[in-house]
């Protein structure tokens, strides 16, 4: 039997199919494994992939064998460590190399065109150009089963109707719930290309009870909703599922979109690399305490907190960044990738009794985005719970960091109607954060509510050679 044969059967077989009927738990084995049977389950799950990306992976076969791995040097997951780390730019420049799909994926153009379901790529804001993935049919039961999981875990169940408004292009998000959704019996209505006041109509007149989008923009449709008389809060929209930025586990961020909802709102992160499919997501439990922390999907992901100056773990509880070894998807089977989000664990069991690690606070940001003043680390996430914790400042800021003279100062403008939440935004920041901050409160509406990410941190400061 080949590599690809073996991991497959070892991956459907560890696949546990929802009880009849539906009760607590989607998959009640998998979620409540003892940490010992997690982490047998994870071993076998990556030996499979190791031996299926020495097979059919030109890049891992090269990285295995200048690290001097053998075919049986990874036994279980103690020997994770042995396995090289992926970091982003080895992907870019694979792919720039061999375009357009590099030689990453153990995908071949003959498994695409007999077993292929469809292409995804990166936004393509970093790279040169969008980076490209093809997926298979397999992949996509893995992403339908495993989406349904985390969306019955926030209650999302059949009776609902979903309002999906992440964009239906070349975003992993978005499809991968859009199955999960109709696997669970939840008919979905595609918002994806329409404007923000289509998607508020669309809301009034078929009444979803599920809205799947952004943070931002849950907050900016609300509030374009109340302009033209809407109020969300007495919508059908009970619960939000948001994902693509961090904000639903960022304690201010999460509180204004419970007031201007009135609904339950859950978290739910991955990435287009290595976690298609949810890696957090947040239990109902978790959504309704005072602290949001999304639960991991361990059987289907390792999960490793790092430190990024030295790559070893951190303690448990301390921010690291986050490094994700995938157990599941075929064409993207990669293991060790730099994911590259601070945040911390616990592996402290939730009362709703799943018995994987959970992310208090979820993502804090990129490692790549968090900026360095005179000192001190600022985690965009903190940053953002700081701020939009400020009464009477609305959803939209901005901070920019720049050198004046051979000082760095941080410029915060907020959008308000009064002038003096400039002070009170100042010592709030001052007194959470340590550090003065020049406060400038501008009018509502200056900046765009975008339908997808917003970016709201910059650096001008000159790059340290
Ligand atoms: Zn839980």
């Amino acid at each position: 039997m080949s590599a690809r044969e073996q991991w497959r059967d070892l991956v459907v077989a560890s696949m546990e199919r929802p009880p009849t009927p539906l009760g607590e738990f989607y998959a009640p084995k998998l979620e409540t494994l003892t940490r010992d049977q997690l982490e047998a389950l994870q071993g076998k799950k990556l030996v499979a992939a190791f031996r299926l990306l020495r097979e059919a992976s030109a890049f891992y076969r090269h990285k295995f064998d200048a690290a001097g791995l053998g075919e049986d040097s990874i036994q279980s997951v103690v020997d994770l460590a042995k396995i090289p780390l992926t970091h982003p730019s080895e992907w870019m420049a694979d792919q720039e190399r061999f375009p357009p799909f590099g030689r990453f994926s153990t995908i071949s153009d003959e498994d695409w065109t007999t077993r292929g379901w469809m292409l995804f790529t990166t936004s393509g804001t970093k790279a040169a150009f969008p980076r490209a993935f093809r997926h298979t049919t397999f992949d996509r039961d893995q992403w339908t089963w495993h989406g349904a999981r985390a969306l019955h875990a926030m209650g999302v169940q059949h009776g609902d109707i979903a309002l999906n408004a992440f964009g239906y292009g070349t975003s992993v998000a978005c499809w991968g719930l859009h199955h999960a959704l109709n696997e669970l019996g939840v008919p979905v209505i595609p918002g994806g290309g329409a404007s923000t006041d289509r998607r508020a109509e669309l809301i009034h007149l078929f009444r979803p009870t599920v809205l799947l989008t952004t943070p931002s923009h849950a907050l900016g449709l609300g509030q374009a909703m109340l302009a033209v008389g809407h109020d969300p809060r007495a919508s059908s929209v009970r619960k939000l599922v948001l994902a693509g930025e961090p904000g639903a586990s960022v304690p201010s961020t999460r509180l204004r979109l419970r007031d201007l909802w009135d609904a339950e709102v859950h978290d739910d992160f991955g990435c287009t690399e290595v976690a298609m499919s949810p890696l957090g997501y947040t239990c109902r439990t978790s959504a309704t305490s005072a602290e949001a922390a999304p639960h991991l999907m361990e059987d289907q992901y390792l999960v490793e907190v790092l430190d990024p100056t030295t790559w070893e773990p951190v303690a448990e509880g301390d921010l690291g960044v986050l490094v994700v070894s995938n157990l599941f998807s075929e064409a993207q089977p990669i293991l060790r990738y730099v994911m590259g989000d601070w945040l911390r664990i616990t592996r402290e069991r939730c009362p709703c009794g799943r018995t994987h690690a959970r992310a208090p606070g979820g993502l804090q940001g990129r490692f790549d985005d968090v900026v360095k003043v005179k000192g001190l680390k600022f985690y965009p996430a903190v940053f953002e719970d700081v701020v939009r914790s400020v009464k009477g400042v609305l959803d939209e800021f901005r901070v920019v960091i720049e050198s004046k003279g051979d000082l760095d100062r941080v410029k915060v403008t907020v959008e308000g109607t009064s002038e003096e939440l400039a002070p009170v935004v100042r010592s709030r920041i001052a007194a959470s954060l340590g550090i003065d901050v020049s406060v400038e409160v501008v009018a509502p509406g200056t900046y765009e509510r975008k339908q997808g990410k917003t970016v709201r941190f910059s650096d001008s400061r000159p790059k340290k050679g």
